[in-house]
């Protein structure tokens, strides 16, 4: 029976005798091996009671196992609900009473805590261990394997959370034609073959890891070395192994803090791409004097997959996320009309990698898509005059002082760039006579005494004034989540009280 995406992503594995995961023990998984346990995963769901449309909430570590739930979910037509590992019970319990899913498979150490909230969701609770092992592996060994079921395009394949840096984490509704219309472009973009090693060392419950990396290898017959997570040392001793690395911004600047990093050791790799969050034009610099490799930057989002990207061939511009890619139409709007070049607006896409929805949100969906298809992003870009589009930011981060739009990036490139200054994050604060104020948080390079005065005394005459900081502090480090984004709305609760 046909399968749309089951068919693209996991049916070629059959057979394959060649390496589908590298494992960082020096185990090996060829493409049937994998094959197989997908269909004996299968099996063991539907012996849970999985069946087409229920979804599967997954909290787990990082295993071949786990990355088999993703591939017999979409063999049972069942939707695929991954969640962050570091979520809480209490958090669980939200995206669970949210989701209402069939089955919850969590880590046996965690499987005491969490009964109590799957059972009050009517979910069968089911562990699988970080280290591929627990009830749901011992029942896939135990099972006969499943033949996938028929869906079609339009059949959901996943719920997505989004990283809830805006806010709550909304589920974004992902359908089979999302993601394989998205991995099909990003392929032939990014030049992916059947000869090509991934360095996979990103979580799988994001978009970054699970989609654009997974479904990229998996439709291109590739492998990837599966790494449990990023270190440095770990990520090092395995590059010579492959041909593209992908990672967000920081794994760039923790593996340029490393002095085993040299061009020597990836002088043979193909492509390094980045993002998820913005890549200081300065690491992109910093990456090419060190390695010779331009990193190339994309833009997407849950609820999008990919949007843009820097070109294969042709100049990577750094501080840019490059082109729209084919298939995915894109326009930067303010006050209801398309912006000329230069000129700063909401960032609205449409296309087959737009998703259908916000699970259980029908306002929220119909607020943030459009009836005619296009998705109104909440991001802020422009196109410079050779058409990359820039992001200047989100539109919840915009700063409005005394009536003006501050646009924290602005700030920020000009601060990185005061003597001292590592990185900073520029934000809006409560204040008695401009409703708002900017204000500039700031970290040190290693070694340097930063002024927080001095450094704003530094760009006094390169802004408009009311673009200035108000007031600035030097910080130790900025907050980030699991995929590297600075958490905006911790330093803004962290600083409301400064001039009120
Ligand atoms: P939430 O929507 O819950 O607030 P989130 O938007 O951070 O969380 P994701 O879908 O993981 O959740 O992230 C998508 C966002 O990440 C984009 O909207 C954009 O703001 C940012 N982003 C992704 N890639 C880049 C990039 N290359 N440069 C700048 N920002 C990026
Ligand atoms: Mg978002």
């Amino acid at each position: 029976m046909a399968n749309h995406l089951f068919d693209a992503l996991f049916a070629p594995l059959a057979g394959r005798g060649s390496d589908f995961l590298i494992l960082p023990d020096g185990r090996r998984i060829s493409g049937d091996a994998f094959f197989h346990l997908v269909g004996q995963m299968a099996g063991a769901l539907r012996g849970l009671g999985l069946a087409k449309g229920d979804r599967i909430a997954v909290q787990v570590g990082k295993s071949p196992e786990g990355l088999a739930i993703y591939g017999a979910a979409v063999a049972l037509g069942a939707v695929f609900l991954p969640l962050n590992t570091a979520y809480t019970p209490d958090e669980v319990a939200y995206f669970l009473g949210d989701a209402t899913p069939r089955v919850f498979v969590c880590d046996g150490a965690k499987a005491q805590a969490l009964a109590a909230v799957a059972a009050q969701a009517g979910a069968r609770l089911v562990a699988l261990n970080g280290d591929g092992t627990g009830e749901l592996a011992d029942l896939a060994a135990g099972a006969s394997e499943e033949a996938a079921v028929a869906c079609g395009p339009d059949d959901l394949a996943a719920i997505l959370y989004t990283s809830g840096t805006t806010g709550r984490s909304k589920g974004a509704m992902l359908t089979q034609r999302n993601l394989l219309s998205n991995a099909d472009v990003l392929l032939r973009e990014w030049r992916f073959t059947g000869r090509d090693v991934l360095l996979h060392a990103l979580p799988i419950f994001h978009t970054h890891g699970l989609f654009v990396a997974s479904n990229v290898v998996l439709l291109s017959g590739a492998a990837m070395i599966w790494l449990p997570g990023f270190e440095a040392g770990a990520v090092l001793r395995h590059l010579p192994q492959a041909t593209v690395m992908m990672g967000v911004p920081t794994f760039y600047t923790r593996l340029l803090d490393e002095p085993g990093l040299t061009r020597d050791l990836v002088g043979h790799m193909r492509l390094f791409v980045s993002g998820s969050a913005p890549l200081l034009a300065e690491t992109h610099v910093a990456w090419k004097a060190r390695t010779g490799h331009r990193i190339l930057e994309r833009y997407g989002m849950t609820e999008t997959n990919m949007n843009t990207s820097n070109p294969y061939e042709g100049e990577r511009r750094a501080g840019t996320v490059g082109f729209p890619l084919p298939g995915v139409d894109l326009r930067i709007m303010a006050e209801g009309r398309e912006v000329a070049p230069e000129e700063v607006g909401m960032i609205e896409v449409r296309g087959p990698n737009v998703f259908a929805g916000y699970w259980q949100m029908p306002e929220k969906t119909r607020e943030e898509l459009r009836a005619d298809g296009w998705f109104i992003t909440g991001d802020l870009g422009k196109r410079d005059a050779d058409g990359y589009v820039h992001i200047v930011g989100r539109a919840k981060d915009l700063v409005i002082t005394g009536g003006y739009n501050v646009y924290p990036k602005e700030v920020e490139l000009l601060l990185d760039e005061v003597p001292g200054v590592a990185e900073s994050a520029v934000i809006g604060v409560p204040h008695p006579d401009f409703g708002e104020a900017v204000f500039a948080v700031l970290v040190p390079q290693k070694g340097a005494a930063l002024d927080a005065g001095q450094a704003l005394a530094a760009i006094s005459d390169r802004l408009a004034r009311f673009k200035q900081p108000k007031a600035a502090v030097v910080v130790e480090s900025l907050p980030r989540n699991t995929m590297g984004k600075v958490q905006k709305n911790l330093l803004r609760e962290a600083y409301k009280g400064w001039f009120v």
